[in-house]
């Protein structure tokens, strides 16, 4: 018998669903309780590296995924200008198998995850969050916000960097602005852009786009942070950006007309130290660990700790630190890599320094990344 019989996870985002699905289609009755009132249709596209489509693949979703999305294995380098200076076979870190790369549209990701999680048997609680939450040693009380109370074997934090049930077992860190500020835009794909093409420099710090399916792809622009309510009139500061930047941007820049379709963030880090429980109470993504989008591994972090938990989980006949400590053991250093190096290659792109080995740097992470978790 596995060492829960039921669980609570709270966030039904990219971790909290691949935990869910993983646990449910073992026979472990899950319960998600997820803030937002429905499946949630907004967001832009996200690039998604060979390792988090390992997981998919164990999840069992990675062929709906990979239809409703845009594979492909190579990396382009240009300049400002347009001109290709090199280009470069994708890190193939899911192994031979998976293409080094998915490009897909959030939207598209978050239903093909809600129909495996509705398939695996677990129940999502909409319109819900936790209200408090009680550790007796042997289970956890739980009082939701719709006034309805449960016990379980198990609670999962999987609620985003702005997670609620960190603060409520009591670990106060929050996340950091970098100092940086992303620009994105779904946009039409003009015909030749098959893969992510990077541009370091120019008005912005960074340039790229990444197609996420037949018709459809996301483009970006990284900048200095601005005051998030002093953003202005999104069209004419994203095309202003754009102008600096040639080849496939002066398409993209035609296409850069409706506001609904621009999202400004800023880019922010989080790492929570070892170890990620309080008692029965664990944090799994972002609510753990946190990084700018450089190395586009945040997501991938998120679904490896779904699958490391839910492996120990299911393995373990007793729920004690001992499995959360055997989840450390393979989590911690890792996500720890990532965030560290995704914030290097940030700080380099805002305080240049001569012997910046950004792709010594990249490849060392991908490396890392390419052995299971
Ligand atoms: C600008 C930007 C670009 C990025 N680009 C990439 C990329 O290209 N590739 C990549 O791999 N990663 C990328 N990431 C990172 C990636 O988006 C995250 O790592 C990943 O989505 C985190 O998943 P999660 O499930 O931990 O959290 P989330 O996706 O944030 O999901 C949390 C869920 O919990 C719910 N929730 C929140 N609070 C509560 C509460 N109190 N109670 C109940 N439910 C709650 C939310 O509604 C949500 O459904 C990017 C991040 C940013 C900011």
């Amino acid at each position: 018998m596995p060492a829960v019989r039921n669980v609570l996870i709270v966030g039904g985002g990219t971790a909290g669903s691949a935990l869910a699905i993983l646990l449910a289609r073992a026979g472990v009755m899950v319960d998600i309780a997820e803030i937002q009132p429905s499946v949630t249709a907004l967001g832009s596209g996200i690039t998604l590296q060979g390792n988090a489509l390992r997981v998919l693949r164990d999840l069992g979703v990675w062929d709906r995924a990979a239809a409703a999305g845009f594979p492909f294995d190579s990396l382009g380098l240009r300049a400002p200008d347009g001109t290709l200076l090199a280009e470069f076979p994708g890190s193939r870190t899911g192994g031979p198998d998976l293409p080094a790369t998915l490009g897909i549209n959030r939207p598209a990701l978050t239903a093909v995850l809600a129909d495996a999680v509705r398939a695996a048997g677990a129940r999502t609680r909409f319109g819900v969050t936790v209200e408090s939450l009680a550790d007796t040693g042997d289970a956890v009380d739980v009082r939701l916000t719709d006034g309805t109370t449960g016990t379980y074997d198990l609670v999962v934090g999987a609620d985003g960097i702005r997670s609620a049930v960190r603060g409520l077992i009591g670990i106060d860190a929050v996340p950091r602005p970098t100092g940086m500020g992303i620009w994105r835009v779904q946009t039409r794909r003009p015909a030749g852009i098959e893969r992510t093409d990077l541009v370091y420099g120019g008005p912005c710090f960074i340039a790229g786009y990444c197609p996420t399916g037949p018709d459809t792809m996301y483009a970006y622009l990284v900048e200095r942070a601005r005051p998030r309510d002093a953003v202005g009139d999104k069209v004419a500061h994203m095309r202003a950006l754009a102008e600096g930047y040639g080849g496939p941007w002066a398409e993209i820049r035609q296409d850069i007309t409706d506001p609904e379709r621009i999202n400004y963030t800023w880019f922010e880090s989080l790492l929570v130290d070892r170890p990620w429980n309080r008692g029965r109470v664990v944090l799994i993504g972002d609510a753990a660990h946190a990084c700018p989008p450089t190395l586009a591994q945040g997501a991938a972090q998120c679904l490896e700790d779904a699958a490391v938990l839910a492996e120990l989980l299911l393995a373990a006949d007793k729920l004690g630190q001992a499995v959360f400590d055997a989840f450390m053991d393979r989590r911690y250093e890792r996500a720890k890599a990532v965030v560290e190096a995704s914030l290097q290659l940030a700080d380099w792109q805002l305080n240049p320094v001569p012997d910046a080995d950004m792709p010594g740097l990249m490849d060392r992470i991908n490396s890392l990344v390419t052995h299971p978790a």
